[in-house]
């Protein structure tokens, strides 16, 4: 593995409807390599997960892949990747990103992607890391969470700190520069 920077991107398996998707993708994957940043993804080779790591790999950048073994075959594994790490599930998998990783990104998805996310901001909740963590906001596409979360902090279940903890932002330059700079203010679960 390269000493870079690693950053861990979640998002759909799916394209998602529009254009714009695929595109932010490609813009997400070309920040990363100008700002030497290695990818560290799903290693599925459909959606936007291929998208973003064959753009990745075509501006000669680094991409890193973690897939259970029973979801190879099921979610195509990409087999060009600068490493693939095959594992023996779901869980093992999520472990192994969290700790490549250097930062994480969450860009349009479905409920893997919405997953995935929880879990690594419930981590930093807990102070298992440090680590940023940003929505990359493609056309709004979290604005309704960002709202929910918002009524969650409003009705005494969520602490404000962590919403604005959260890096958001539409412009993937912005994003990673942010993400670059910044780590997660953990702020403790237990003097609410
Ligand atoms: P999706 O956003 O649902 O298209 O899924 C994006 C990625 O998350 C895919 O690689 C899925 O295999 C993965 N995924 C789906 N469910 C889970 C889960 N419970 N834990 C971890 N990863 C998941």
């Amino acid at each position: 593995m390269t000493s870079n920077r690693r950053i861990c991107v979640y998002c759909g398996s799916s394209p998602g409807k529009r254009p714009s998707y695929a595109e932010a993708a490609k813009a997400l994957a070309k920040e990363l390599v100008k700002n030497e940043s290695d990818l560290v993804y799903g290693g599925a080779n459909i959606g936007l997960m291929g998208i973003l790591a064959n753009e990745v790999l075509a501006l000669d950048g680094q991409a890193y892949g973690v897939i259970p073994d029973q979801l190879a075959s099921f979610e195509i594994s990409h087999t060009g990747l600068t490493e693939l790490f095959v594992c023996n599930d779901m869980h093992e998998r999520k472990k192994k990103m969290s700790q490549l990783s250097d930062g994480f990104i969450a860009m349009p998805g479905g409920l893997g992607t919405l997953e995935e996310l929880f879990e690594i901001w419930t981590w930093a909740q807990l102070g298992i890391h440090k680590k940023p963590i940003g929505l990359f906001n493609v056309e709004g596409y979290f604005d309704p969470l960002i709202s929910f979360i918002n009524i969650s902090v409003s009705e005494g279940f969520v602490r404000p700190g962590h919403i604005s903890s959260l890096i958001i932002e539409e412009e993937p330059a912005k994003l990673v520069k942010a993400l670059t700079n910044g780590k997660y203010e953990t702020i403790s679960k237990v003097s609410h």
